[in-house]
């Protein structure tokens, strides 16, 4: 039985202050997490996690875990300069973007980021646009498919992102040739993988490509980005990675191909998203309606707009009713938002206790790309999100939309100046 870290009695008390929906961070059980990964790979010197900023964009959030050791992996100017604003600065910053604008590139210079090309094409766009810096990264996609085991994993051959194996030695040799001093190697290429194998396996592929880069190019790899994926069991039945095995693997491989090549000096890098975040967030929301047609509708108070990988992906979030944690779960329900889609359900066909009016659900494992994904499709506003601190108390660390936010983007107009709120 998948269990959240709130219960009715505290969500009644915070929607004294702040009403439902709204998404809630646990404090404790992030830093808990970051340090038990920071534990796990203690045994690398160099090792630091570079939290994927995309997966929670929230300043609060990357606070606590730039206290935990992390530094942030960024994709575009705002997520650049959100990471400025809170003093994350230099080499603490990985840059990862793709098919990127010259004024991201330029920023990421500016702060001295590590930037990581994903194609061979923009080693000249950076030197034209902010010049080659003395420390870079490309991202690697060797194409077919990743099996683990006999299992398809995912499919990079078919990803749009990364070099081929020739444009490395291609690019590695230019860069060589233009001055770069350090290199690393990153790839990403399974999302959300809920096995301890992956990164094993990625980790190896990687490592023996180090090695052969640094014989054929002269390249001085420095560090080895493994970048994110390491995926959250969101389904009851699944079982949970265990990252101090997840990271012995990686170190089995690094004292298998490295450490013979006299390269055991090389840093590893991660850029976890999912992992860092997944399961320390959840959705509240409160039942709105009840609707029985061809099948038993939930309505909810809260819709795709704040968490929309149900209806992107289908993907799967548990579900509690809060205060019905022991009841048999004997009703079959959709639950629903109220967007005029038909893909806007967090649930479809979902076994759950019987649901009243004015019950709270809490939707589980929101804590990346939850909120961040969010849109305003129908004129829906964005929630807030709260931190539960680790002394107990909710802090909001983002208001929630007002109709104000929706309608600035008519600001430089006078067609909606009479416009009441
Ligand atoms: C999205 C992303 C991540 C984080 O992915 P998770 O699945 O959340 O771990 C890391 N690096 C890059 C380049 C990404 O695009």
């Amino acid at each position: 039985m998948k269990r959240t870290f709130i219960n009715k009695e505290k969500v009644q008390d915070i929607v004294k202050t702040y009403p439902t929906p709204f998404h809630l961070y646990d404090e404790k059980g992030i830093r808990e997490n970051a340090r038990r990964l920071n534990k796990a790979f203690s045994w690398n010197k160099g090792y630091k996690e570079y939290f994927a900023v995309k997966a929670t964009p929230n300043p609060y959030i990357l606070k606590i875990l730039q206290e935990e050791g992390c530094g942030c992996d960024c994709s575009s100017y705002n997520e650049l300069i959100l990471s400025e604003a809170i003093g994350i600065k230099g080499e603490e910053i990985m840059f990862s973007s793709n098919d990127t604008p010259k004024e991201d590139f330029i920023k990421a210079k500016e702060l001295g980021a590590i930037i990581n090309l994903d194609d061979i094409s923009h080693i000249d766009f950076l030197d034209e646009v902010a010049g080659i810096p003395k420390k870079i990264c490309c991202r690697y996609n060797p194409g077919g498919v990743f099996k683990v085991s006999t299992d398809i994993m995912d499919n990079p051959g078919d990803a749009k992102y990364g070099f081929t194996k020739e444009q490395m030695l291609e690019g590695y040799k230019k860069l060589v040739d233009m001055g770069v001093e350090e290199f690393g190697i990153h790839s990403f290429l399974v999302s959300n993988a809920v096995t301890n194998e992956y990164y094993p396996m990625l980790a190896r592929l990687l490592f023996e490509l180090a090695v052969e880069l640094r014989d054929k190019t002269g390249a001085n790899i420095t560090f080895i980005n493994l970048s994110g994926g390491i995926g959250i069991p969101y389904k009851p039945d699944q079982e949970e990675n265990d990252i101090e095995v997840i990271a012995q693997g990686v170190k089995k491989a690094y004292d298998e191909v490295l450490v013979p090549a006299g390269m055991g000096d090389v840093a590893i890098y991660t850029e976890l998203g999912r992992y860092m975040l997944g399961p320390y967030g959840c959705v509240v929301s409160k039942v709105l309606h009840e609707k029985k047609t061809h099948k038993d509708y939930i309505g909810l108070d809260a819709c795709a707009v704040d968490l929309m990988r149900p209806a992107m992906y289908g993907a799967y979030h548990h579900i509690t009713v809060l205060g019905k944690e022991e009841d048999a779960c004997n009703n079959l329900y959709d639950v629903t938002g109220s967007l005029c889609e038909n893909n806007d359900k967090f649930a479809i066909d979902r076994k759950l206790p019987k649901i009243d009016i004015g019950d709270y659900l809490v939707i589980h494992d929101t804590g990346a790309h939850g909120y961040a994904m969010g849109y305003n499709y129908n004129g829906k506003l964005k929630s807030a999100e709260l931190l539960l601190q680790e002394d107990g108390q909710v802090k909001m660390i983002r208001r929630a939309e007002t109709a104000k936010d929706y309608f600035a983007t008519f600001d430089f107009s006078d067609i909606l100046k009479d416009i009441k709120y």
